[in-house]
């Protein structure tokens, strides 16, 4: 690709140009930004220089060499580069007279590649630095095969009709706002309706898991900060501290120093262990604005979090409870393919080198008891202790972070937490953090892209549309409606005068998963038609029939 534009655009500088995950890209010092017609001609000219099949040869130069080379094409940012190499010798490769510093290795000929397309321009500033110039850099990316690229491409294409910004907007499930700042989510109805739905199965299976529910403050004195630990490690995420009465005040980050304080409103004995508290939370954290994204970046969002304070012998049981816990919760959103990890002692940590090992021998132990597959992230825990991170797979194959399980050595200690043992004496608990879902935002975001908007029955922020044919079905139609949502459906009736057709499709579109029509048949017989989303008719019914139907299938998540 940097042969064919330095062909077609002589003045160009290259950067730099590296493999990435699902393809490649190269950056480009332009003057003005390519365009779709640039990109077709560029790829035409890469056809051509793949058909004159040129061997790519490798050859080392003397750093002085190289410098010379790339100085006589005027090629700075190569230069820049040569300068940082540590070596005295530097590798470049050569193909029809195009060179580039390169490792290697290499394909043989330009005619091994076989199928490749260029998928995007995007700005990028030289080496990710916004002080720096402003680059062009065009992604793309090749296959062995013509079958497999196609594939990938619908893949791709699959990718952008589930964005979930799109269709957040087409479903109105929740939107973004200047006036308000980036990051910062508004749940319109539809979306909050399903946050409803969730939180409510969230927090009842909580109860049924033995935990307690807590509300704690959106924000507290910086003093709690200072000793939880986050204002030393942390605060490049937290906001600056804002003043009441002479005392500075902190948004919080984290839920975490407020489980703290309720747990040591009063004392603690081994017979109250362990205690499990949790909390949907809603924490504010900085995120630079570049990173922001929809639902799944955000500045401002709430947590399913929990805090278990246990004794030591008991982590074992309750890491066993909340993996349990977890893919039960991960599974009832239909995720259930994932992976798992272990995170392991970092270079830095607190507390001693014998209760990090004990731990995440639990946590193994654990594991290998639920006979889940798993990988070691070998020094990748957090500093205050050993970690289980879940990826799941959404419909896609693609892989999100949602559930986390953390043991914590730090935090009992700096809040000097305790309990009273059976032998009198006091004791420090473990603390647990944990998170299913991570955050209902992500989570959300997630869902959206993972269904293409069209949710299971429970999560349908609509889930009935009753639609009358003609202005006479008004009356029955709307006694159905009352009826369903008497019975805690969440309905919506489309009686204005519109064609029957556009009804249907209208429910459609909005991805409602059942649509009633009431016409002169239904009057006459008392009966509904019942029609799914998928386009199939179920043959007419009572409204008792469709209630109890309905209630089986939202009763069933699926
Ligand atoms: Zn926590």
């Amino acid at each position: 690709m940097a042969h064919a534009v330095k062909d077609l655009f002589p003045d160009v500088k290259v950067a730099i140009g590296p493999a990435i995950e699902d393809g490649f890209y190269y950056d480009f010092d332009i003057e003005s930004p390519f365009s779709p017609e640039d990109l077709e001609k560029i790829e035409k000219r890469m056809s051509e220089i793949i058909d004159q099949d040129a061997k790519f040869e490798r050859r080392i130069l003397k750093k002085d060499e190289a410098l010379n080379y790339f100085k006589e094409k005027g090629e700075d940012y190569k230069i820049e580069l040569i300068n940082e190499i540590d070596d005295d010798k530097v590798s470049v490769y050569e193909e029809g007279g195009f060179a580039d510093l390169c490792r290697g290795p290499h394909l043989p000929s330009t005619g091994q590649v076989k199928a490749f397309k260029l998928l995007s321009v995007a700005g990028a500033y030289w080496r990710g630095d916004e002080k720096n110039k402003m680059l062009q850099r065009i992604y793309g990316t090749s296959f062995l095969t013509a079958k497999e690229l196609k594939k990938y491409l619908n893949f791709l294409e699959e990718v952008k009709k589930r964005d979930h910004r799109r269709l957040g907007k087409e479903l109105d499930l929740f939107s973004t706002n200047d006036e308000i700042g980036a990051g910062l989510i508004l749940w319109h109805p539809k979306g909050a309706l399903i946050r409803k739905t969730i939180e409510d199965f969230w927090r009842n299976e909580h109860l049924r898991a033995d935990y307690q529910i807590l509300y704690t403050p959106h924000m507290a004195k910086l003093n709690l900060w200072e000793r939880s630990g986050h204002w030393d490690f942390y605060r490049e995420n937290m906001y600056s501290p804002m003043e009441i009465d002479g005392i500075d005040y902190e948004i919080k980050p984290m839920n975490c120093p407020f489980h703290i304080e309720v747990y040591r409103s009063s004392l603690r004995s081994y017979r109250d262990l362990p205690v499990r508290y949790a909390e949907l939370g809603t924490v504010y954290r900085y995120e630079r604005s570049g990173v922001l994204h929809g639902l799944l970046r955000v500045r401002g969002f709430t947590q399913d979090d929990a805090h278990i304070f246990c004794a030591e012998e008991q982590i074992e049981d309750e890491i066993l409870n909340v993996l349990d816990f977890t893919l039960f919760v991960l599974r009832t959103f239909g995720f259930d393919d994932y992976d798992i990890y272990l995170s392991t002692r970092p270079e830095k940590y607190v507390g001693s080198a014998d209760n990090w090992d004990r731990s995440t021998e639990a946590l193994k132990r654990a594991l290998e008891i639920k006979g889940l597959k798993y990988e070691i992230d070998p020094g990748e825990g957090v500093f205050y202790g050993p970690k289980i991170d879940i990826k799941v797979k959404d419909s896609l194959g693609r892989q999100w972070q949602c559930s986390t399980i953390q043991v914590d050595f730090n935090n009992p200690e700096r809040f000097d937490v305790t309990f009273r043992g059976s032998d009198g004496k006091e004791h420090r608990p473990i603390m647990i953090h944990r998170a299913l879902m991570g955050s209902l935002e992500r989570f959300f975001g997630i869902l959206i892209e993972h269904y293409a908007g069209a949710f299971p029955l429970w999560l349908s922020p609509v889930q009935v549309s009753v639609l009358s044919i003609a202005e006479r079905h008004v009356e029955h139609a709307s006694e159905v409606l009352k009826y369903l949502r008497e019975n805690d459906i969440r309905v919506e009736g489309k009686f204005d005068n519109e064609k029957i057709g556009y009804k249907i499709r209208q429910s459609t579109v909005s991805k409602v998963p059942y649509s009633v029509i009431i016409g002169d048949k239904e009057l006459e017989t008392g009966k509904v038609t019942v029609r799914k989303k998928s386009g199939e008719n179920l043959n007419p019914m009572a409204k008792e029939e469709l209630l109890d139907l309905l209630r089986k299938e939202i009763d069933s998540r699926k």
